[in-house]
């Protein structure tokens, strides 16, 4: 198929143009380079420069190389900053996203697949988390990815859209070979910040939290690996023919992983010792996510290669080590 990756230059759209590829589908990738970055793109694959809110200029595209199927990964993805910035995220992740749409409908393009969050859940009464449990999120992160949801649904009721949405919990991990990997500015996520501290480009690393109701007091987490994401949304891609189809799915390894948990397989995989400051907690951070993923695996056959944090922490690592400073070098 003719797939339009948005934020293909991104973390995860840069792995799935791979996964599209290794899969036999063929790949176009628009994306404004904000956040993304041109040394993520694939060699070889079509590439537009683009704004979503230039909605004629992404309709041109969707007519122009013949898209068939959209997948949508552009979105600010920072939940403390959504917190403090909350207009932010609501341009961005829910306007842009509701402009993306309208260009394809103006062109006839009806299948979307969307990358949705656990962040939709806010704090859970109950875990591991399965798609049926309220949603009430605790950050305008997770809000605005839940509105979008809530449009997906409304749209394919009202025009025939078929769409799968999917709740990531934590991506991780890079690619196998280590062409491409995680690269943030800033960053603020976890794994990237504890090779930072090992290698001594930080010199110490915060944890956010140390009084959580969890065995050793800090946030749990489900890391999944960017691959494995990636496998899951390729293989709904057939269950998107009919329209009007609304989908929902879970995405992770079903594995809680502690921060402190974190920095251990950082230590082990570097070899060095990481300098641990404990920090008050981060607003907006629920105490533990964790997913129920068998719905992904009964209805898409979906099968984590990358089970543990270990595994996922050795590929990020690969990547992390070569390229010490991401995309610049
Ligand atoms: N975290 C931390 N120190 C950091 C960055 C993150 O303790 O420097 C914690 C954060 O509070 C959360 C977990 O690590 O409990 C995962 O955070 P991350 O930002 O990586 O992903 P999120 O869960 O927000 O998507």
């Amino acid at each position: 198929m003719n797939v339009l990756v948005v934020g293909g230059a991104g973390y995860i759209g840069s792995h799935c143009v791979r996964q599209l590829l290794a899969a036999g589908h063929r790949p176009v990738v628009l994306d404004n380079l904000v956040y993304g970055h041109r040394g993520a793109l694939a060699p070889g694959v079509a590439f537009h420069q683009l704004d979503l809110g230039d909605e004629a200029g992404v309709a041109r595209v969707l007519r122009a190389e013949q898209i068939e199927l959209v997948m949508h990964f552009a979105a600010y993805c920072y939940v403390g900053e959504s917190v403090t910035d909350p207009l932010k995220y609501y341009f961005n992740n829910s306007m842009a996203t509701l402009q993306l749409l309208r260009a394809m409908l103006a062109v006839g393009v009806k299948r979307f697949v969307f990358s949705s969050t656990c962040a939709t859940y806010g704090t859970p009464a109950t875990l591991p988390l399965v798609e049926t449990m309220p949603q009430a999120p605790i950050n305008p992160y997770g809000q605005t990815k839940l509105d979008v949801e809530h449009a997906l649904q409304a749209l394919a009721v009202a025009h025939g859209l078929s769409f799968a949405a999917f709740r990531y919990f934590n991506a991780a991990g890079a690619s196998e070979d280590g062409a491409i990997g995680e690269d943030h500015t800033p960053e603020t996520h976890l794994i990237p910040l504890a090779f930072d501290a090992a290698t001594g480009r930080r010199a110490q690393l915060e944890i956010f939290g140390t009084d959580y109701p969890t065995p050793d007091g800090t946030c749990l987490r489900d890391y999944v690996h960017v691959d494995d994401l990636s496998r899951a949304h390729i293989a709904a891609f057939p269950r998107l023919a009919q329209p009007g189809t609304a989908l929902f799915y879970n995405l992770g390894t079903g594995r809680p992983t502690s921060n402190r948990e974190v920095v251990r397989a950082v230590e082990k995989v570097t070899g060095r010792p990481i300098k641990v400051v404990e920090s008050p907690r981060r607003p907006g951070d629920p105490p533990a996510l964790y997913a129920d993923s068998t719905k992904a695996q009964r209805e898409l056959g979906w099968q984590v290669k990358f089970p543990d944090i270990d595994a996922i922490v050795a590929t990020a690592w690969k990547w992390h080590s070569a390229h010490p400073r991401g995309y610049r070098g």
